[in-house]
């Protein structure tokens, strides 16, 4: 059997802040505001993987009013779904995602990030695929650079 889920996650932006996105550290002058490390990407990821597999959100999951979270490695919570998709017996086809981010630049750190994301689920990085997007700087707050905005796909099939 096969499952198909989808995750959405915006994060403001501001100075001061490190920009993580899929685990790997983006050299910004703005950085993601999150009780977590604020990192979009994983964070999307997580909830289309628990979509898929019918357990809930990530929110539900991982509440932000908890202080075990406060500033954690987003890709450690994502092992941890990782582990959950595979006690409900599915195992990823791929992962398809969207980052829409107006500066800087995400091009140089795609290959990274594929990697970095695939060595945390276990995956081949022909599994995970990013694809960077500017939102024209028009388009809301993405556009005005103070959020980015991650979206993700996933399809899982039964072990
Ligand atoms: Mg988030």
């Amino acid at each position: 059997m096969n499952r198909i889920g989808t995750g959405w996650d915006i994060h403001a932006l501001a100075p001061g802040r490190d920009l993580v996105l899929g685990g790997v550290r983006i050299d910004s002058p703005k950085g993601c505001v999150g009780h977590s490390d604020g990192d979009a990407l994983v964070h999307a990821v997580i909830d289309s993987l628990l979509g898929a597999c019918g357990a809930d959100d990530i929110g539900t999951l991982f509440p932000d009013t908890d202080p075990r979270y406060k500033g954690i490695d987003s890709t450690k919570l994502l092992s941890e779904v990782m582990g959950i998709v595979a006690q409900k017996g599915f195992r990823v086809v791929n992962i398809d995602t969207v980052v829409i981010l107006q500066t800087p630049k995400l091009g140089p750190y795609k290959n990274a990030i594929r990697e970095r994301m695939a060595a945390v689920m276990g995956l081949e990085a022909g599994q995970f695929n990013v694809k960077a997007k500017t939102a024209e700087k028009m388009l809301g707050e993405a556009g005005q650079g103070d959020a980015v905005i991650c979206r993700s796909v996933c399809l899982l099939e039964s072990v």
